[in-house]
């Protein structure tokens, strides 16, 4: 059990403005795999960077799609685990909260966080791969991936993919987190995938308090001033039961 530093307790009791960067690795207790753990079954010799891209649906749009529909159906399957309902009890705690996740599986809400930015958008939404409108409703021709109603073009997930640019809005209030904060939590988060990795940077260089919660270091690791490892639906309960 990880011991949780009373200086961290005292911080967090009296931060009026705190930021929370999640990624991968908060939802790895629920069962959705992050990237780095080795694709499983149908998807074992496909590296998802290699699928989650532009010129990969281009070049082939149903394997991408049938690829999505396997994510989709597991997360679908997968429900909130302590971390996430931690970060609830969190939110409540602290007005002042910004959930920012790196992740599309939308577990956040579905676990009851209500200020949530999505950086890299939502596993269960479409757009068109032409013009980048969301779809609410196509036609079910029985193609794969269905065109889109605007452009008769594919219908693609409407996530950021690799080399995509981020949503502006969500970037700019996840940057404005940062700064504002007192203290700033990376959970979950190999801190490599830019520009999100820069977060915890930001918050360090505006004076924050920066926690990391992993089970294994990451190149912030060194910068942080708590490391608290561990899986996060241990290590977030323990924090919050401390804060009582
Ligand atoms: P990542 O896969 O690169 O890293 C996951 C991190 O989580 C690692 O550092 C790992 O040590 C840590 N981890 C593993 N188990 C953990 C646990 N129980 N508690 C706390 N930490 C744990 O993920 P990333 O940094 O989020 O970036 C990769 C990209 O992959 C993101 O852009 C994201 O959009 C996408 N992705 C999302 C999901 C999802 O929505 N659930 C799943 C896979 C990948
Ligand atoms: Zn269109």
């Amino acid at each position: 059990m990880t011991a949780i530093p009373a200086d961290l307790i005292e911080k967090l009791r009296t931060a009026h403005r705190v930021a929370v960067l999640t990624g991968a690795g908060i939802s790895a207790e629920s069962g959705v795999p992050t990237f780095r753990d080795a694709q499983t079954g149908l998807w074992a010799n496909y590296r998802p960077e290699d699928l989650a891209t532009p010129q990969a649906f281009q070049a082939n749009p149903k394997l991408v799609w049938e690829w999505y529909a396997w994510r989709r159906e597991r997360v679908a399957a997968a429900q909130p685990n302590p971390g996430h309902h931690a970060l609830v009890t969190l939110e409540q705690r602290i007005p002042g909260l910004t959930l920012i996740t790196q992740n599309v599986d939308g577990l956040h809400r579905r676990a009851g966080s209500r200020r949530v930015l999505e950086l890299h958008g939502n596993l269960f939404g479409n757009k068109c791969f032409r013009c980048g409108k969301p779809a609410e409703t196509w036609e079910d021709t029985g193609e794969m991936p269905p065109k889109s109603n605007c452009c008769r073009s594919w219908l693609r997930p409407d996530v950021v993919w690799f080399g995509e640019m981020l949503p502006e809005t969500a970037l700019r209030q996840a940057d404005a987190s940062a700064r504002e904060c007192e203290v700033f939590l990376s959970i979950g988060t190999s801190t490599v995938v830019y520009p999100a990795a820069e977060l915890p940077f930001t918050a360090l260089r505006s004076g924050a308090i920066v926690v990391e919660i992993n089970p294994q270091p990451t190149p912030f690791s060194p910068q942080a001033n708590f490391v608290l490892p561990g899986p996060a639906g241990v290590v977030l309960p323990a924090l919050l039961a401390a804060l009582d």
